[in-house]
């Protein structure tokens, strides 16, 4: 018998706010009924903000992350087509996979699993793609196997420099609503996400916010598709109605989710994963272990990977974290398992959940045996947040 409430320290499905959760204990209702459209068209209106887009569009098909990658990729290339991309991660070398499956031809620029993408390189192969031949670009925006945050507006960058063509996708599923993240600046052309993770709801929806340029290619893409198709989508953009059934208990909890962050404000959420994260990070220094993450500045705001140190399997501390004290981590994906965990820091998440996170860590490492004193993440971490709060009441009342 497990007492108290799990403490789910994964980086997605992340905690579903109680009224979030409340919001989707609804009746079914008729999805083709006049209510449900508007429902829809609001949800649709608020996601561009989140994915800040005034040109684009969003779409929301019922399926995952997963999906919404196949929905990209078969709506706007071509078979055979050449797209070019980084591996430094699980997802980013699932993505990888999944664009081969798909018949693309992929350029896989291998880089260490704790390593941004590779700007310079990726300008290389640009710069020298003078027949334009590489159709797209893929940057996994927030790496959740790594605990690493790469910089789009770069790759935009170096895309411009180089007068390239290529449609530019994002993988932001574990960055959309939580991270900084720019549609319209950065020039993406396809960005992807879900609804489990900075959007606090259930897994259910593969939500993607779709560019002109590549609305227009859909118009000319030869890839099959059918389920995940853009233009019987595309029509719900404009009535609020889908081609098929959509999960309206989600529906209802997202706009629920999106009232949350509206009321917070986008600005401010991104702002509160940057600070609770910085304490998740200071907590790990203080304990005298490293992050994947190569470089302070590709540390994540999302999820932090934690090395353990050498003797200590991570997998144990996993464990540990879960039967004795009824936490939940994040596993080392793939090569990464065992010499990592991971704390998942986003979504409906405050100071003291991070320091509980980091209190049955500590734990779980000692038991695991790591050389770790008790207390001190912890402590490194109060202090980073209280002196935040502090900073915070300072400025409140000098404004008042
Ligand atoms: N991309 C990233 C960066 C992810 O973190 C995940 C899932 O965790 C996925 C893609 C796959 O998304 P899903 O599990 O929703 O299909």
């Amino acid at each position: 018998m497990r007492t108290g409430t799990n403490h789910l320290f994964i980086p997605g499905p992340t905690n579903v706010p109680e009224d979030v959760r409340m919001a989707m204990n609804v009746a079914m209702q008729d999805q083709r009924g006049p209510e449900f459209g508007a429902l829809t068209l609001g949800i649709l209106a608020d996601l561009r903000q989140v994915f800040r887009t005034t040109t684009g569009q969003v779409m929301l098909f019922p399926g995952s992350g997963t999906g919404a990658w196949e929905a990209a990729i078969t709506n706007t290339l071509n078979p055979g087509d050449r797209v070019l991309m980084a591996r430094h991660g699980q997802f980013s070398t699932l993505w990888a996979e999944m664009a081969t499956r798909l018949g693309l031809v992929v350029d896989v620029i291998d880089v260490a699993w704790g390593a941004g993408v590779p700007v310079s390189e990726f300008m290389r192969r640009l710069a020298a793609d003078r027949k334009g031949e590489i159709k797209a670009v893929f940057v996994t925006h927030n790496e959740t196997a790594t605990g690493v945050t790469s910089d789009v507006a770069a790759v935009r960058r170096v895309l411009d420099d180089c007068f390239h063509d290529a449609l530019l996708f994002v993988d932001g599923v574990s960055s959309v609503g939580s991270i900084d993240f720019r549609m319209d600046d950065w020039g993406v052309d396809l960005a992807v996400t879900g609804s489990q993770k900075g959007l606090m709801c259930p897994a259910g929806l593969g939500i993607l916010g779709v560019s002109e340029k590549a609305m227009a290619a859909s118009e000319k893409s030869t890839m099959r598709r059918a389920y995940f198709e853009f233009r019987d989508m595309g029509a719900t953009t404009k009535t609020g109605y889908f081609p098929y059934t959509p999960p309206t208990q989600i529906l209802h909890g997202l706009r629920r989710a999106l009232d949350r962050i509206n009321a917070e404000g986008l600005d401010n959420v991104i702002a509160r994963h940057a600070r609770l994260a910085e304490g998740v990070r200071r907590g790990v220094a203080a304990w005298g272990l490293m992050t994947c993450a190569e470089h302070p500045s590709l540390a994540s705001n999302t999820v932090t990977a934690i090395r353990v140190p050498d003797g200590v399997d991570a997998r144990e501390v996993i464990r540990i974290g879960y039967e004795r004290y009824n936490a939940s981590f994040g596993s080392g994906l793939a090569r990464l398992a065992g010499k990592v965990f991971r704390i998942g820091h986003l979504g409906d998440l405050n100071e003291g959940m991070c320091l509980t996170a980091l209190s049955v860590a500590e734990m779980a490492l000692v038991e695991a045996g790591a050389d770790i004193e008790f207390g001190s993440g912890v402590a490194a971490a109060q202090a980073w947040y209280a002196q935040g709060r502090m900073a915070q009441a300072t400025l409140r009342m000098a404004a008042e």
